[in-house]
């Protein structure tokens, strides 16, 4: 590729502050700036001067359309592109975007789920500007990231909760940093670095899977003879047809000012990862957004397919995404971070008390907000985190928490001789995480979180919105708490303890890939929600309404409707599966073992044509195996029928759910087990797709 000046290139495609200060009057910028900062609103004069010179912009980039871009409940983001072009007398036409075009949209919109918040017939739904994440130009259109809204003004998005839930946090860390004394923080905003994993696969391949095409995984496919049993792949050297694809993503990624940092090769053959630099958790969760288009996308050109799909291939991992998570003040320090001395670094251990308060109590919500079909082939299948949530902090700070609680305020331990020696008290704290907690859900990892359930085709709003609610409750709890105190240092040490010691059943140190830990959660009380069927019901407990409605993130309408919607796209996303391996079955893999079959029938007698004593043992021994097979696959396709059918009668969103996942999802496995079978007796040409073996190993 040919040389490249990435500070030119970053953020060229973006109206960021360094446009802005170019381009916008002094007086506009400043009131666009306190919008952005404090929330207030946006005069509509100040908007027309916003949006014309954001359209003169554009045009220099050449777009000649813009888009209002928003993140429904599907998970991925949409558009709607309007072109600038409005008419003149003289027949012609001139370029024009108004301010009230930039902050509000009327895209009707009325296919997108609401989960019965809106009827169609009453479709209208509303855009909104969302300052403070830029503006962009993307395939000739300006982007303008928007929320989206019914007209009663509940949230039909990703954003808005997000958006709410981070106002929540900053309120409530502020009051907490109030009482340390702190008055110079004027805002605490979440951090999110979220590393991607995905797949690249040939395109020519993928073109030949109905399954890759309809589902994003296959569902058929016998494993190939090698796998990623060798751990050669991870970090291994990066092939060039592979090279040059991350070598464009990054190019393509730099100019819309997203942070890629990290490349590499993943632990299954054909998986990589890419990591940005973190930032505020709205801005990463919609750069995390275009970075899994922009990815798509660039695959193409290179004759690949990027696959973002949880579990696209059995017998070889899965791909997550890391959601790394912290909390940072506007005079840049990270909340998270324990210093040298976190034995008397109480204002962290307050944090981190209110952390794993709130991730003891609505360990549901996490579970949760990492539900999707996709993802349950990954939770608790040794390659992700089990199902169940627990918090990794090290052996080190462990120790000072339980000295904390246990009110043993000379503790040092070896932290301080370690100190003593002058080493940080981190890289040990790192040390430990590398070895052991890969496996845990949720740890700590030096200052800042690191959870680790997330599928990669997620959108990251979702958990962000649930551990900035209710952590931003904890911390509510404990400003409320202390404010009165009027012995604050002692008060203050009393409550962490007290909180270390009701929720401490949720730290565990040790290996979580392993069946004591699932024995021993159990002992525990917490909870292990194996399916998205089993977890979504959690949503609407009291507990949880209660939370989201006093923190003002979602309504109770909202968050039922989130409810439905999901349990919904649960049954959907399965139905399509069991659909596209009917069809497989029925109108390729049949007919292609047949065919295979019948020739080595004619093979057989030919050879008895010519000769009665030639031997056709081989013949007739893999016609009689492929032929029972074959009886078996088709009593299996009518099992799967059988159950689809009866899924017809059930209405009852949730008692569809449990049907898909027991009845309808079980044939499914049970089909595609003979399905497999067939495929490593038949001849490689009759198969009908491209194997396991090519599929990963053919870049
Ligand atoms: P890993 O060992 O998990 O690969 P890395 O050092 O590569 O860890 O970091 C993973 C991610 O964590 C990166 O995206 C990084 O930017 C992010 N990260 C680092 N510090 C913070 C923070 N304070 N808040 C949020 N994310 C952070
Ligand atoms: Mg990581």
């Amino acid at each position: 590729m040919a040389n490249v000046n990435v500070p030119e290139l970053f953020g060229s495609m973006v109206f960021d502050e360094a446009t802005m200060t170019e381009r916008l009057p002094k007086e506009t910028f400043k009131a666009l700036k306190n919008t952005i900062k404090n929330g207030d609103p946006l005069d509509i004069n100040v908007a027309n001067i916003v949006a014309n010179a954001m359209k003169d912009w554009a045009l220099e980039k050449g777009a000649t359309h813009y888009t209002h871009w928003f993140q429904p409940m599907t998970g991925i983001t949409a558009e709607k592109h309007d072109s600038f072009i409005n008419p003149t007398d003289d027949g012609r036409v001139i370029m024009e975007f108004s301010g009230k075009e930039l902050i509000k949209g009327e895209p009707d919109a009325s296919s997108f789920p609401s989960g019965g918040i809106r009827a169609t017939f009453e479709a209208r739904g509303y855009t909104a500007w969302d300052p403070t994440s830029y503006a962009f130009v993307k395939d000739e259109t300006l982007c303008i990231p928007t929320a989206f809204c019914s007209y009663t003004g509940e949230s039909l998005d990703k954003k808005t909760p997000l958006l709410r839930s981070m106002e929540r946090i900053n309120t409530e860390a502020l009051r907490i940093l109030r009482l340390f004394g702190d008055t110079e923080t004027t805002r605490v905003n979440t951090t999110v670095g979220p590393e991607q994993e995905y797949f690249l696969i040939d395109k020519d391949m993928f073109d030949q899977r109905k399954d890759l095409q309809f589902t994003g995984r296959t569902l058929f496919g016998a494993k190939a003879p090698k796998g990623q049993e060798l751990e050669d792949h991870y970090f291994g050297t990066i092939k060039p047809r592979v090279l040059s694809f991350m070598q464009e993503l990054d190019r393509e990624l730099w100019k819309f000012g997203i942070l890629a940092k990290t490349r590499h090769n993943e632990v299954a053959p054909s998986q990589h990862e890419l990591a940005p630099i973190f930032t505020t958790t709205n801005l990463a969760t919609d750069h995390n957004q275009l970075t899994m288009e922009v990815m798509k996308k660039v695959a193409k050109k290179h004759g690949l397919v990027c696959l973002l799909h949880e579990k696209p291939f059995a017998g070889v991992n899965g791909s997550g995404k890391h959601n790394n998570w912290s909390l940072s003040t506007n005079t840049g320090k990270n909340l998270l971070s324990p210093s040298k001395t976190p034995m008397k670094n109480t204002q962290f251990q307050l944090f981190l008390a209110a952390i794993i308060k709130g991730v003891d109590e609505y360990q549901d919500l996490l579970r949760i907000s990492v539900a999707s079909a996709g993802n349950d082939h990954r939770l608790g299948a040794n390659e992700a985190p089990p199902a169940i949530i627990s918090i990794f902090l090290g052996e080190d700070l462990s120790k000072v928490m339980e000295a904390v609680a246990c009110g043993d305020t000379e503790y040092t331990d070896d932290i301080m001789g370690r100190m003593g020696m002058g080493v940080d008290v981190l890289p040990d704290i790192k040390k430990d995480t590398t070895d052991r907690n890969r496996t845990s859900p949720f740890a700590f990892t030096g200052n800042k979180f690191e959870f680790r359930m997330l599928g990669s085709a997620l959108n990251i709003a979702c958990p962000n919105i649930m551990l900035n609610t209710f952590i931003a409750d904890e911390l509510k709890q404990f400003a409320d708490e202390l404010e009165g105190s009027e012995n604050f240092d002692a008060d203050v040490k009393k409550l962490i303890g007290k909180t270390y010691n009701e929720h401490k059943r949720i730290v565990f140190n040790g290996d979580n890939y392993s069946e004591e830990w699932a024995k021993e959660a159990k002992k525990r009380g917490l909870l292990n929600l194996r399916t998205m069927a089993d977890a979504l019901p959690h949503y609407i407990d009291a507990k949880n309404i209660k939370l989201f409605t006093e923190n003002n993130v979602f309504s109770e309408r909202e968050m039922y409707s989130r409810y439905e919607i999901q349990l919904e796209e649960y049954s959907k996303v399965l139905n399509i599966e069991a659909l596209t391996m009917l069809d497989m079955a029925k109108r390729d893999i049949v007919p292609a073992v047949t065919g295979y079959v019948r020739e080595l029938a004619d093979t057989a007698n030919s050879k008895k044509a010519l000769s009665a004593d030639i031997n056709c043992d081989a013949e007739i021994q893999l016609v009689t195996n492929l032929s029972n097979l074959t009886s078996c696959f088709v009593k299996k396709i009518d099992a799967l029928e059988k159950a689809l059918l009866k899924s017809k009668d059930i209405t009852e969103p949730q008692a569809l759910a449990d049907f898909y996942r027991d009845e309808v999802f079980g044939a499914m496995q049970e089909l595609r087990a003979v399905g497999d079978e067939m495929e490593i007796s038949t001849s490689s040409e009759y198969w009908p797709y491209p194997s396991y073996g090519e599929l990963l190993f053919g870049v």
